[in-house]
């Protein structure tokens, strides 16, 4: 799960990292009055979604006078922002965060990730940060610094020392640039974060050293137990049928294809996609309807997966073990009905009860494709898609 900025500045914050003041603004009159209250006489009107390199797109806007921020906060809300990593269809912003402008010296670029390959906490650091990271990272691979923590013992204060130094930091800073790494690793450790960027942390022209930008991720397995965090959701970022499948305790990724899926258990639902590829088709989501599903469980599957405008034709592989076939079965065809369903719909079952599902497919009514093999299913959906593509470019 993503957060906004001054989500993940607030948090850190709590950990004893230096922000600049700041606040959130959902309304010009609101961003004027943060203006007001913050003091001073510059500030910085950034756009809240969940997104970086909003700098380069617009979305981050300086201002001296009361007047600029209410026209900077006019020009960001409501609108939708394209940054290189939205995807063309941008994200629209809804919130904005007001900070207190601060006099930049130079910019430094800290994050914490999960290294894989080392299974530790690894921080990530260049002396030069900013909007320029990713070519920076590219042309001077060099200057990247990079440092594991050994998780037995955390972050200790000779390596983060060590960071700050190899940063390029004067020694006046280093202790704050410490007290920034230290912190950031502990709201790492203690919120199960995966992902903790700051960048730009600067110094600025008076010597401070702040965290100007922030930005993390956390572990959706680990949420449960961090209701500060999870409450933290923002539900306008998401892709509106993942929060739904949610909702259902669904696991549902949208995906590019038009044969929507409805499966059973993570493994199956991965060769199904593989099998539709083989086939010549291209999935429309990835969906793991669980163990023990009830016929309400698959019909809200079915309805969520057809709720994907692209979707040509429908492919439901079940092989039972904890879940029963004609549960299954009875959701689907609840569903096709409901749905008022138009497109071509294979279902492929296996397992326990796997009678009395057929028997309910067959008695339906329903113009039902059934298979008996995944291969079997895959060929045969991806050939009920073609066949209406077909004659839908005919009609
Ligand atoms: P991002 O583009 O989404 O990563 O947004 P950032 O919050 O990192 O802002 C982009 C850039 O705007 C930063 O790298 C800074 O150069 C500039 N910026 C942001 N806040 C301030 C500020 O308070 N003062 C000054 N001078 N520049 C700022
Ligand atoms: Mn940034």
């Amino acid at each position: 799960m993503d957060i906004h900025e001054y989500q993940a500045k607030e948090l850190l914050a709590g950990f004893g990292v230096a922000i600049p003041r700041g606040g959130v603004a959902y309304s010009p009159e609101q961003a004027v009055y943060r203006a007001a209250e913050i003091g001073g006489s510059r500030w910085a009107v950034k756009a809240q979604i969940h997104s970086g390199a909003r700098g380069k797109a617009g979305g981050v806007k300086l201002c001296s006078t009361e007047d600029e921020v209410r026209q900077a906060a006019k020009a960001l809300l409501g609108k939708k922002l394209v940054t290189h990593q939205t995807g063309p269809e941008g994200r629209v912003v809804h919130r904005l965060y007001v900070e207190q402008a601060v006099p930049i010296e130079r910019e430094c670029y800290i994050g914490l990730v999960l290294d894989r390959k080392s299974e530790r906490i690894m921080v990530v650091g260049a002396p030069q940060g900013g909007m320029e990271i990713e070519e920076i990272a590219k042309s001077h691979p060099e200057a990247i610094i990079r440092e594991v923590v050994e998780p037995a013992i955390g972050m200790a204060a000779f390596q983060a020392r060590q960071i700050a130094f190899r940063l390029g930091l004067a020694p006046a800073q280093v202790n704050r640039c410490v007290t920034t790494l230290l912190g950031a690793y502990r709201a790492f450790r203690d919120l199960d974060a995966t992902m903790v960027e700051i960048n730009p942390l600067v110094v600025t022209k008076d010597g401070a050293v702040l965290a100007l930008d922030a930005k993390m991720t956390f572990d959706d397995n680990a949420l449960f137990r961090r209701p500060n965090v999870s409450e933290l959701r923002d539900y306008a970022e998401e892709d509106p049928r993942e929060a739904q499948a949610a909702e259902y305790g669904l696991n549902y990724v949208a995906l590019d294809g038009n044969i929507g899926c409805i499966i059973n258990g993570a493994g199956l639902a991965m060769a199904t996609m593989d099998m539709i590829k083989h086939a010549g088709g291209e999935p429309a989501n990835f969906l793991d309807v669980g163990g023990g599903a009830s016929p309400e469980r698959v019909a809200a599957a079915f309805k969520l997966v057809l709720a994907d405008p692209k979707i040509e034709a429908m492919l439901v592989n079940i092989f039972a073990g904890i879940n029963r076939c004609d549960w299954v079965a009875q959701g689907v065809v609840q569903a096709a009905k409901e749905t008022n369903l138009k497109i071509p719909l294979v279902v492929r079952l296996a397992g326990t009860n796997v009678e009395a599902g057929r028997e309910i497919i067959k008695n339906s009514g329903l113009p039902i494709i059934t298979a008996d093999s995944l291969a079997d299913a895959a060929d045969k959906v991806v050939a009920a898609m073609r066949e209406r593509t077909a004659s839908a470019g005919r009609a």
